[in-house]
């Protein structure tokens, strides 16, 4: 399982690129489309439709939401954003914690 640790240490090693403009809205339109679907949906079967922060996963019993997180800045490798192996699934709460930790602007915003 990838721990929390790791996740964070590989943030920090690829973090603020000076490179980044603020293409958001040009973020926004890529975000929506076949490729990102697909991409979010490769991701999700690769780890087993599972957290792989805690291990989260959905059930008769239990819905989790689950996210697909680039491991790598989106704005900043355009050459690994439809990369599954730069993807990782996450529950809504670890996401949201990483992202609360590591903010949204430098990020991939998702
Ligand atoms: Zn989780
Ligand atoms: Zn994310």
């Amino acid at each position: 399982m990838y721990s929390k640790t790791k996740l964070f240490r590989e943030r920090f090693s690829g973090k603020n690129s000076p490179t980044w403009n603020g293409g958001l809205a040009k973020l926004r339109t890529e975000r929506s489309s076949i490729e990102y679907r697909d991409w979010r949906k490769a991701v999700f079967a690769k780890d087993f439709y599972k957290c792989q922060c805690c291990g989260a996963k959905s059930s008769h019993k239990s819905h989790v939401e689950l996210h697909a997180h680039h491991i790598k800045n989106w704005a900043d490798n355009e050459a690994d954003r439809y990369s599954v192996d730069n993807g990782i699934t996450l529950c809504d709460k670890c996401h949201y914690e990483f992202h609360s930790l590591f903010g949204k602007k430098n990020n991939d915003s998702l």
